[in-house]
């Protein structure tokens, strides 16, 4: 068993992993972090600055202490070594979808989706991606490197093939990004437009939803390796994540790129606590 009982939890996290239905932990993996590295603290961050946060949600009338969720910890990842830190979240979630329960994991940088998704497509080959960022991460290598949070959603590609993947609130890239997307995934520019045709399209389907952090504008979410102006408001995020939550069947999901070192209020790590509650209680 590789799962084992933790003490230090996500506020209102605290059920055993046989009750819960929902297990969260993190990866704290930021190797590839081509210019602001720190997202491997994020999940530490996020579960101490979740005890100033309250249980209910008032935008969905509902309490953690009405749900069952097991916050794993962290998965002690090798830092440096993308492979052996991708196989061990692939372990690590393989093992929580064969015990029909849903993954949630905290990054880290936006690679560590990767080792989540291969865990779950064992056990639902049909998988497809909701995926929200500033950025298209469709790069086929990143400075030589194929393992890279730039060329995340492009590996996840390989594996799942073409028009599986749906992007929105995406803003940045490389023009060959944008190109490559026009015939191999369904990429939104800038904003949700188009996510409840998306959701229309993948409502039978098991979906894997990443979320990177990033795809908020920087001044509702500046802690963050590569902020990109321009991007949605926190409410326009929640609105979104709602309707991927309550239209399709998620059997995994993440949520990323928070970079605590540039978090100097504490202000984003409270963005990303407030975004994961109310993600625990749409599932
Ligand atoms: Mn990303
Ligand atoms: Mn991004």
């Amino acid at each position: 068993m590789i799962i084992k009982e933790k003490r230090y939890a996500f506020i209102g996290c605290d059920n055993s992993y046989k009750e819960s239905n929902i297990v969260l932990f993190g990866a704290p993996f930021d190797s590839t972090s081509s210019f602001r590295p720190g997202s491997r603290f994020a999940p530490s961050s996020i579960r101490t600055d979740s005890i100033g946060m309250e249980l209910y949600s008032p935008y969905l009338d509902k309490s953690l202490s009405e749900i069952n969720v097991f916050d794993g910890g962290d998965l002690v990842l090798p830092f440096g070594d993308a492979k052996k830190s991708l196989d061990r979240i692939e372990k690590y979630t393989t093992q929580v979808v064969k015990d029909n329960k849903i993954p949630v994991m905290l990054g880290g940088e936006h690679l560590v989706t990767l080792g989540a998704v291969k865990g779950v497509l064992k056990k639902y080959p049909d998988l497809h991606v909701i995926h929200f960022d500033a950025h298209t991460d469709l790069r086929d290598e990143f400075f030589d490197e194929k393992l890279s949070h730039a060329t995340v959603i492009r590996r996840v590609h390989d594996l799942i093939g073409d028009n599986k993947i749906f992007q929105f609130g995406i803003r940045s890239g490389e023009k060959e990004e944008f190109e490559w997307a026009k015939t191999h995934s369904c990429l939104t520019k800038f904003n949700f437009d188009g996510l409840e045709s998306a959701i229309e399209k993948v409502k039978a389907k098991p979906v894997y939803f990443t979320i990177d952090l990033d795809v908020l504008d920087p001044s509702y979410f500046w802690g963050t390796g590569t902020p990109e102006p321009g991007g949605v408001t926190f409410l326009q995020l929640l609105e979104a994540m709602g309707k991927v939550a309550k239209g399709c069947k998620i059997v995994g999901c993440d949520i990323n790129e928070l970079s605590p070192p540039y978090d100097t209020s504490g202000a984003s790590t409270a963005v990303a606590c407030k975004l994961l509650r109310e993600l625990l209680l749409q599932l």
